[in-house]
């Protein structure tokens, strides 16, 4: 099955946390997005997050993949630096398919599509550099990208390629 994840830190080493997950999934990697920078908004007493998108193409079952992801967030928290600090490390699995088939579950220990991603800029972004053709839930990421707030676009900025 292919999956697309979402990675995001804000945590000081953020960059080695990020490429800590393209290692975990050396093997699986389809694809790998530039890193991009998103200002943090509510809480601004944190630096701002670094995330990108990769496509896996992994086996096993879908709860197996889950577990990895949280496995790579768990050892993040254990290197964290200030209690109830930012964010170390987040994994998120966006989607999971089979060939075109895109995997739907309401479980809410695996909900897919992931479901806020529709909506988040640096989880799309990213997204659309790397599949150009992706479909969300039925729609074109292209077409999500293009309902955006502009502030959320401008917000989310290419930083480097990994
Ligand atoms: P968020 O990523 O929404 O900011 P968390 O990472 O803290 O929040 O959420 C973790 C919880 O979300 C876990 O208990 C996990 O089982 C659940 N979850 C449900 N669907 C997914 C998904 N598609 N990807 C990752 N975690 C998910
Ligand atoms: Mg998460």
């Amino acid at each position: 099955m292919r999956a697309v994840l979402s990675i995001g830190s804000n945590m000081d080493d953020r960059y080695a946390l990020l490429q800590g997950v393209i290692d975990e999934f050396r093997d699986d990697l389809v694809a790998v997005s530039s890193i991009y920078a998103t200002p943090p908004w509510g809480v601004e007493d944190q630096d701002e997050f670094l995330n990108a998108v990769l496509v896996v193409d992994v086996d096993g079952i879908p709860i197996e993949l889950l577990r990895r992801c949280q496995k790579l967030e768990n050892d993040a928290e254990r290197v964290r630096t200030r209690k109830w600090g930012p964010r170390t490390l987040d994994v998120d699995i966006v989607q999971i398919r089979n060939g075109a088939q895109e995997l739907l579950s309401e479980d809410p220990v695996l909900t897919l599509p992931h479901p806020w991603a529709w909506q988040r800029a640096f989880v799309l972004i990213p997204w659309l550099e790397i599949e150009p053709d992706a479909v969300l839930h039925g729609t074109t990421v292209a077409a999500l990208v293009e309902n955006l707030d502009p502030t959320d676009i401008e917000g989310v900025t290419k930083v480097r390629e990994f």
